[in-house]
């Protein structure tokens, strides 16, 4: 009996204690709520008032008393980025590193961030390390090896980048053929610069297997065969960019017309240089013509070439050649004419503009042709057209 009453009293009992601790649980979460809102809102107002380095001690309080800040530690260092405070960045992504309790996860985003930090500040040594190390977490593994990719594009480090664009193919099924074919051709140019044509050529046979279409690895197929002293490959193999792509014919005339020249072939040459400019006007091909006309046959057959073309296809671009080749004539007869000099001066000022190759990608603007844009990265994205012959195409 005595027993059971104590069982009796002791169910209430239980209860009051249930009740105290719920309590006391709850208003150790109100201190904690209360004590955090006041380290976030001391880091924001650091922040509004222009005083980032206060901001983000006080966000270094908030990450120790909470490890659910992590996310703002995160948000806040990639807000540092892009402002372009890449040192402060850095420092963010690096106290979350150094936490011994971050979880996993965690600590390959954080590390994910750290990389990018880097890149961004371009020291790439210390990005590619913490890429490199990304790679052995399937969460991170794509990203890391596209910026590695990016990290061995600006390195130069052909090898490295065709590695990883290999990779990202198998393992992500994504397109890259395109870029690893210019990697290759890369390596081919470097080759040769060197003088090493066994290499150059190894390069340009795994360039057209990656991309059998690529008008790059065919003008250095025979740039190799040109400088091996074999005129009738290095010939061949330029034809074949004239019938996979007449817009690129500007990119090899001025190789086939020099190597017929070296063979004594100038009337040859001049011929196929007129009728290309027939089949395919063009700016740089007009160049190439009237340079090479010049050479061999004197100002006046330039000229005369000049002025048949600007009126064929009207351009300032070709008026201003046209003007050019005009004044050269007056310097060899010993003629000034003001007038001219003051017109193609004034149209020299305007022409500047439309003389620009543009990326149809990004629209980045460049007085040289590229094969990689330097605004985006984008491969083959630039026509070998200037920009007055886009815009009236
Ligand atoms: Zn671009």
């Amino acid at each position: 009996m005595e027993f059971e009453l104590w069982y009796l009293l002791s169910l209430p009992l239980l209860f009051a204690a249930g009740w105290f601790f719920r309590g006391f649980e709850s208003r150790v979460r109100e201190t904690d709520n209360a004590a955090l809102p006041r380290s976030y809102f001391r880091g924001l107002n650091h922040l509004l008032n222009d005083q980032p380095d206060k901001a983000i001690d006080a966000f270094i309080e908030v990450v120790k008393l909470d490890s659910e800040t992590i996310e703002l530690h995160q948000a806040l260092g990639n807000l540092f980025r892009r402002r372009g405070e890449f040192d402060r960045a850095v420092r963010i992504h690096t106290h979350l590193l150094n936490r011994a309790d971050l979880p996993g996860r965690q600590r390959s985003q954080a590390l994910d961030e750290l990389g990018q930090d880097y890149l961004k500040a371009g020291l790439l040594d210390r990005a590619e390390d913490a890429f490199v190390q990304l790679l052995q977490d399937r969460h991170h593994r794509f990203d890391a090896l596209r910026a590695l990719l990016r990290i061995y594009q600006m390195e130069r480090e052909w090898l490295k980048a065709v590695d990883c664009a290999r990779q990202l193919q198998r393992e992500a099924g994504e397109s890259h053929y395109v870029a690893i074919s210019h990697y290759y051709c890369e390596l081919a140019s470097d080759a040769l610069v060197r003088n090493d044509l066994d290499e150059a050529q190894r390069a340009i046979d795994e360039a057209l297997t990656a991309n059998r279409k690529s008008i790059r690895a065919l003008i250095l197929a025979g740039d190799i065969a040109a400088k091996r002293g074999d005129p009738e490959e290095a010939w061949r193999q330029w034809r074949r960019v004239e019938n996979a792509s007449a817009e690129h014919v500007p990119l090899i005339a001025a190789r086939v017309a020099d190597a017929m020249a070296a063979q004594g072939r100038e009337g040859d040459a001049l011929n196929w240089l007129e009728r290309a400019l027939l089949d395919a006007p063009s700016i740089d091909l007009l160049d190439i013509v009237a340079h090479r006309a010049t050479a061999w046959r004197g100002a006046a057959v330039a000229e005369n070439m000049i002025a048949q073309e600007t009126q064929r296809h009207p351009s300032l671009l070709g008026f201003e050649r046209l003007l050019e080749a005009r004044m050269a004539i007056n310097q060899s007869t010993g003629t000034d004419d003001g007038e001219l000099r003051l017109l193609s001066s004034l149209l020299s000022n305007h022409t500047q503009k439309l003389a620009r190759y543009r990326c149809s990608k990004c629209g980045f603007r460049a007085r040289e042709f590229h094969w990689n844009c330097p605004g985006c990265s984008s491969w083959d994205s630039y026509p070998p057209r200037r920009l007055e012959e886009l815009d009236v195409a």
